[in-house]
């Protein structure tokens, strides 16, 4: 491929030069605190405890005089419901640390900080029990130092993140007193959090870890005993000897005899240790590539995933040698990986040692390891701030994973030509480039309008953002980068980076200024642009003119994000005649080719760009529709493929009683990523009413600054609700009713990304025919039946859902107004109501109570109204049409969804004006999907037999599908109006096809 610069026709270069200009370079000169670490800790392991004690040495290298010190009490955030940890899972909808009883917790406590045995006064942070401040009895002076110690003792929680153990399995991490980091920007003090990782101080560790013999123990640090590096060769030795490992994992009694650890390590922020007599163990070492230092590296691991880690050792050394020959030299001597019983994520990094949770294959353990091996350069050794900058640490080492995992397991495509399966093949992985799953994971909330920028807050990400946008778009963009810069630049800036941080705490303004430094290039497209905001990237072909025997192509950046392209000329065998490479730019520029006989010019050819729309990347030279892509047509679902126009088409077959069996065929323009516009046609065909009906809907997405989603449907809906032998004639009658309805619905700005809360407001207008006719024409008789009662409704709803793990709740209420024209007469009707739902939990489970009320009233001008409300919506009252029902006519109709009064007795009851109800599901906590309900309501005018206007029911139901799938069985209930002897009239069920459509899968998704 030739790179040539092109003439450029952008307002940014003046401005870049502008920015040139005021560029401040700050003279401040650069210091880090140092704090310093002598730990003794012994583990109970009957008790599942630390005692310890612990000797900090804070020096003082700020300028600033010292009066406190804020300490990190970090296993104080397992020690009740109000952590800021506790309160994060509940956000993210783990709900086991909430309902976890206290013996499951843990913290820290018989801590007794003092300077030369001098206690030392200890404020707790008010919000945060795993944050304390020491209060210095003498200001610590710029340049001094001090010693703080204290005794310590932990109470290990379970497994509900980082720290903590499984059995005699034990994960120990952010366990002691640690000062919080001191910076140019001041104090960082942090809580614990799951999502969003740490910030340290870098100093020397010295840590003796007592604990009974037969422990296997891999850690951060140096290992002094002679004694244990023998243990740990002679169990590699025997490691490789086993044939096969054994399908048992149970945990040996403890030695009574205890051995005491001692690690030394200079040029750490943390320390880590896990311990499991469990542990198989192989040895290994790796030569790094320049200084041709030997590394020794441990992997241990128990037998549940023993089939994958057998290779593991070969990970963990090509781990570290890639590592060091792209960014630096790896600058310790030891490396170790085990397999831990972690929950949270698939693997956790600290300085020397990592730790990997569950694996499904080797392939995804060499990448896992890989990964927090990785970290040892990107938070071990470039220390930066990964609570507030994750993209840093998480980001940038991703990429490398990335790159890793292309040198070794690609061949070229997303998905390698061995792993293709049915799966894989049915979404058209096959015709991706490598690294596009990536795209696609961050295209999740972005095609969704819920993208966050790269540069955000880890806590502020919502927890899918914190994966698909700060791990994955970075990666995604630093490719962008690489590509943009050259491979070669890249990486020997990569090292300079590396050189002049390592140790050190970088900021984005850090890595920002080194790269533009060394490269000579103003970089504010990526680092400004690119990281900071949440929009999409998207460039466009949007002209070809012949100007002087060249190709003129103009190229236009859709976005307010400026960036380089590539542009080529592609011929007919899809291979490149002529490429160039543009700056940054805005709004437009050209580009010039001589390949007049080019197939097509194609803008990112290389899937470089994570752009969102990569449709108009390509204009073609000849031919009609010159920038439509060839038609695709796939059967029921897969990956829009940019350079396709994609066409899904499903089989569909349905049932009610009047059209019988229905069988069609759903066409449909997306799948995913969503698309703003989407559409599907469904043509069914009744094999008992003989007849075409169907459906159809478009649905447009709009992503607005001020509002969060403005959705927009247009629907059109008919079926056959009738179909029966008329008595009086002898004929067959055939009803059937069309629906169409349009509307807008506006999500309003959540208070942040975050937020479980969503308000809607919504304005909609239906459109509803019943038309009776003959099947059949009999002109002897000639009775028209043909009647036709238009009806139309404006409906302007208000809608508050707040979908937190636990107590979740909503409120709807909607406001009606009608014009029904019955063949004689015409009414109109005001309805107005609302619906409260709440749920309460009870346990970890998904199952709550669920209490529900409603109250409705309804003014019309006529007392034939058919938007009464009603105890229980079934098939012949569902006057809009809304719900999907199998039979619409009979009165023996066991359906029903839960609307209006939401009763489950079968009552038959008829219209209502004023209705008030309360209902209430409580599944119980067994594991068979059973539970009990009760509905009761008060109403006006209504015609029961009792003479009361007080109903109610009580029954016993099953919940298949919670709010889904749920059939009803009354066990106390009403006098019925119609009444029959028969109990399995009574019965009823729900089956709400709506929550099982594609579209709502979506909405579930971005709940996340
Ligand atoms: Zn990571």
């Amino acid at each position: 491929m030739m790179f040539r610069k092109a003439p450029i026709i952008s307002i940014l270069s003046i401005v870049i030069l502008f920015l040139f200009i005021n560029v401040k370079t700050y003279a401040q000169k650069y210091w880090q605190q140092r704090v310093d670490y002598q730990i003794n800790v012994k583990l109970d392991d009957i008790k599942h405890e630390l005692h310890g004690d612990i000797i900090i040495t804070y020096h003082n290298n700020s300028n600033s005089a010292l009066s406190e010190i804020w300490m990190h009490l970090w296993p104080n955030a397992y020690k009740n419901d109000k952590t800021a940890f506790a309160i994060q899972q509940l956000e993210n909808l783990s709900r086991s640390f909430h309902y976890a009883d206290e013996s499951k917790r843990g913290y820290i406590d018989s801590l007794n900080f003092s300077i030369k045995g001098q206690k030392l006064l200890v404020l707790e942070s008010e919000n945060f029990p795993d944050i304390a401040k020491l209060i210095l009895p003498e200001t610590l002076l710029p340049g001094d130092s001090v010693i703080i110690s204290t005794p310590f003792k932990v109470k290990l929680p379970n497994s509900f993140s980082r720290l903590g153990h499984v059995n005699t399995s034990y994960q120990i991490t952010q366990w002691y007193p640690k000062p919080a980091v001191f910076d140019a920007s001041g104090w960082h003090p942090i809580p614990y959090l799951d999502q969003g990782e740490f910030y340290s101080e870098f100093g020397n560790y010295d840590v003796k870890i007592t604990l009974p013999e037969n422990y296997v123990v891999g850690a951060s640090g140096e290992l002094q005993n002679t004694s244990e590096l023998e243990f740990l060769e002679r169990l590699s030795d025997s490691t490789k000897k086993i044939k096969s490992f054994s399908e048992l994992d149970t945990f040996p009694a403890s030695s009574t005899r205890l051995k005491t650890l001692h690690y030394v390590q200079n040029n750490i922020h943390d320390f880590a240790w896990f311990a499991d007599k469990r542990f198989h163990v192989l040895s290994s070492e790796v030569t790094l590539p320049e200084t041709k230092r030997k590394v020794k590296t441990y992997v241990m691991f128990t037998n549940k995933y023993a089939k994958y880690w057998i290779d593991a050792s070969k990970y963990i050394n090509d781990a570290v040698y890639y590592y060091s020959l792209w960014i630096g030299e790896y600058p310790y001597n030891y490396c170790t990986a085990v397999d831990g019983a972690l929950s949270a994520g698939a693997g956790m990094e600290y300085p020397m040692v990592t730790v990997i949770g569950e694996m499904s294959d080797a392939k995804t353990l060499d990448q896992v390891i890989t990964h927090e091996v990785g970290h040892n350069w990107f938070y071990g050794i470039l220390g930066s701030n990964e609570r507030e900058f994750g993209w840093m640490d998480e980001g940038v080492n991703s990429f490398y994973e990335n790159r890793y995992m292309k040198l070794k397991y690609s061949d070229g495509f997303m998905i390698h030509k061995d792993n293709r399966n049915i799966f894989t093949k049915f979404l058209g992985l096959q015709y991706f480039p490598f690294g596009y799953e990536q795209y696609l994971t961050q295209q999740l909330s972005a095609s969704a309008g819920k993208a966050q920028a790269i540069n955000t807050h880890s806590e502020e990400f919502t927890y899918l953002n914190y994966a698909t946008i700060m791990y994955t778009k970075t990666s995604l963009v630093l490719k962008y980068l690489e590509e943009y810069l050259g491979v070669e630049k890249f990486d020997s800036v990569m090292h300079t980076y590396y050189k002049e941080w390592k140790f050190k705490h970088p900021q984005p303004a850090d890595i920002q200024s080194l790269f533009e430094r060394e490269t000579g290039q103003k970089l504010d497209w990526f680092f400004k642009d690119i990281l900071n905001s949440k929009k999409d990237i998207d460039f466009k072909i949007s002209e070809i003119k012949k100007v002087n025997n060249q190709l003129q192509v103009k190229i236009s950046n859709n976005s307010n994000i400026a960036g380089p392209v590539l542009v080529s000329a592609i011929d007919k065998n899809n291979k490149p005649l002529e490429s160039y490479k543009t700056q940054a730019f805005y709004e437009s520029t050209y580009v010039y080719f001589d390949s007049l006989k080019a197939k097509k010019i194609v803008v990112d050819p290389e899937y470089i760009i994570p752009e969102s729309n990569r449709n108009n990347n390509a204009i073609r030279l000849h031919g009609p529709l010159k920038k439509m892509e060839p038609l695709k047509l796939q059967l029921l679902g897969g990956l829009n493929r940019p350079d396709r126009t994609n066409l899904y088409l499903s089989p569909a077959v349905g049932y009610n009683t009047a059209d019988g069996t229905l069988a069609g065929l759903a066409l449909y323009n997306n799948f995913f990523p969503f698309k703003k516009l989407e559409w599907t046609i469904l043509p069914m065909y009744g094999f008992k009413s003989e007849r075409m009906n169907g459906a159809a809907q478009v649905v447009h997405h709009m992503y607005p600054e001020r509002v969060a989603e403005i959705e927009t449907k247009f629907s059109m809906y008919s079926f056959s609700d009738m179909n029966k032998q008329n008595e009086l004639y002898g004929l067959n009658v055939y009803n059937r009713f069309f629906k169409t309805s349009i509307g807008s619905e506006i999500t309003l700005k959540p208070v942040s990304a975050r937020s479980r809360i969503a308000n809607k407001l919504s304005y909609r207008f239906v459109f509803t025919q019943e038309s009776t006719e003959y099947n059949y024409r009999d002109t002897t008789v000639g009775i028209d039946f043909a009647a036709e009662t238009p009806n139309y409704y404006h409906q302007f709803k208000y809608t508050r859902t707040n979908n937190r793990a636990i107590n979740a709740n909503s409120f709807m209420m909607m406001y009606e107004y009608a014009n029904n024209y019955n063949s004689s007469i015409s009414e109109t009707h005001h309805k107005l109501f609302a619906v409260f739902k709440q749920k309460i939990n009870y346990n970890n489970s998904k199952k709550a109570i669920q209490l529900r009320a409603f109250a409705g009233t309804i003014f019309a001008n006529n007392s034939r109204t058919n938007a009464s409300n009603f105890f229980s919506l079934s098939g012949n009252n569902d006057y809009t049409y809304d719900k999907a029902f199998f039979d619409r006519y009979n009165l023996n109709r066991n359906q029903m969804h839960e609307l209006d009064g939401a009763f489950k007795a079968n009552t038959f009851m008829p219209t209502l004006r004023q209705m008030i109800g309360l209902n209430i599901k409580a599944p119980f906590t067994s594991r068979f999907p059973i539970g009990v309900f009760a509905d009761a309501a008060f109403s006006n005018e209504r015609q029961s037999m009792k003479g009361s206007n007080f109903d109610f029911d009580f029954g016993v139901y099953l919940p298949v599908i919670t709010d889904v799938v749920e059939v009803y069985f009354p066990i106390v209930y009403e006098q019925r109006l119609y009444s029959t002897d028969s109990y399995r009239e009574v019965i009823r069920f729900m089956i709400d096809f709506q929550l099982l459509q594609p579209q709502n899968l979506k909405r579930s998704l971005q709940l996340f």
